[in-house]
C-alpha cells in the first residue's frame, strides 16, 4: 500500500505547519528552536504516513497501543533512526512486546509496573528510557501518578538500572482551554525542577503554543501533522 499524493502533501504541508508553529512559539518564548522537540504522534494513522513524515527528516513517533506499535515497527524496519515511543498506557502482560519494539516508554505511573518494565529489561539485557505520566489535572479517571506520589515513583526508579528515568509526561483535561491549561502546565515544570528532570513531554495539536511558552521540550503532534484519525 502506498499513500496517494495528496495524502502525501497533507503529511508535508501538516509537518511544515507544525515545524513552522514550533518555531514562532520559541521565537515568542525567546527559546532556542532546538531545545523543543516534535514527536509525530501516528496512531491510527497507515505506516505509510509515518514513511511520508521520515523521508521529510522526522524520526521520533509517538503510539498509543502496544499492538499497533509493533505491527508499524514491523512495517516500518527498514527506516533508519526511526524511534517509537509509548505514549499510552502500558499493561504489564505487553512488557515484552514493547520491549521488543518501542525505543521509550512515557507513561510509567506506578512502582509495580516501573518494576516489571525494569525486570524484563534487565533479563534482556537493556536500558529502557523512560518519563513518568503524572495526573496533573487530578482527573479520577486519568492515567498517570498523583502529584503526591511523584517523588517516590521516581526515587524508586532511580534505583532501577536497567530504566533511565528523563522526565515527566502529562495530558491535561481535555476540556481545558489552552489557556486554561497553562498553570498546570507550569506546575509540571515546577515539579520536573524540584526533582531535577530535564524533559517535560506536553503539548499537543491545540496547545503546543501554551506548551512552549510553559516549557515543554517535546510536542505531541498527531492531527495537526496527519490530519483526522479514522
Ligand atoms: C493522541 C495523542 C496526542 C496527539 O493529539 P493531537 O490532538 O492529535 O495532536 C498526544 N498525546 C497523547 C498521549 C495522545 O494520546
Amino acid at each position: 500500500m502506498s499513500l496517494d499524493t495528496s495524502a502525501e502533501a497533507r503529511v508535508a504541508s501538516g509537518l511544515a505547519d507544525v515545524r513552522a508553529r514550533i518555531a514562532s512559539a520559541c521565537a515568542r518564548a525567546g527559546r532556542d528552536p532546538g531545545s523543543v522537540k516534535l514527536l509525530a504522534v501516528s496512531k491510527r494513522h497507515a505506516p505509510e504516513a509515518m514513511r511520508a513524515a521520515h523521508a521529510l527528516g522526522q524520526r521520533e513517533f509517538g503510539e498509543n497501543y502496544v499492538q499497533e506499535l509493533v505491527q508499524k515497527a514491523a512495517a516500518l524496519a527498514d527506516l533508519p533512526d526511526l524511534r517509537l515511543r509509548l505514549i499510552g498506557h502500558l499493561q504489564r502482560n505487553k512488557i515484552k512486546d514493547v520491549l521488543r519494539a518501542a525505543a521509550t516508554v512515557d507513561t510509567l505511573d506506578s512502582i509495580r509496573l516501573a518494576q516489571a518494565l525494569a525486570e524484563r529489561a534487565s533479563a534482556v539485557g537493556v536500558v529502557v528510557p523512560v518519563l513518568v505520566q503524572v495526573n496533573i489535572g487530578d482527573e479520577p479517571q486519568k492515567s498517570g501518578v498523583a502529584e503526591a506520589e511523584l517523588p517516590a515513583l521516581v526515587a524508586a526508579i532511580r534505583g532501577m538500572a536497567s530504566l533511565q528515568l528523563q522526565g515527566l509526561l502529562a495530558i491535561p483535561p481535555a476540556e481545558l482551554s489552552p489557556d486554561a491549561r497553562r498553570p498546570l502546565f507550569r506546575r509540571l515544570r515546577e515539579l520536573a525542577g524540584e526533582l531535577s528532570l530535564p524533559e517535560l513531554s506536553i503539548g499537543m495539536s491545540d496547545d503546543l503554543e501554551v506548551a512552549i511558552e510553559e516549557g515543554a521540550t517535546m510536542v505531541r503532534v498527531g492531527t495537526a501533522i496527519f490530519g483526522p484519525r479514522y
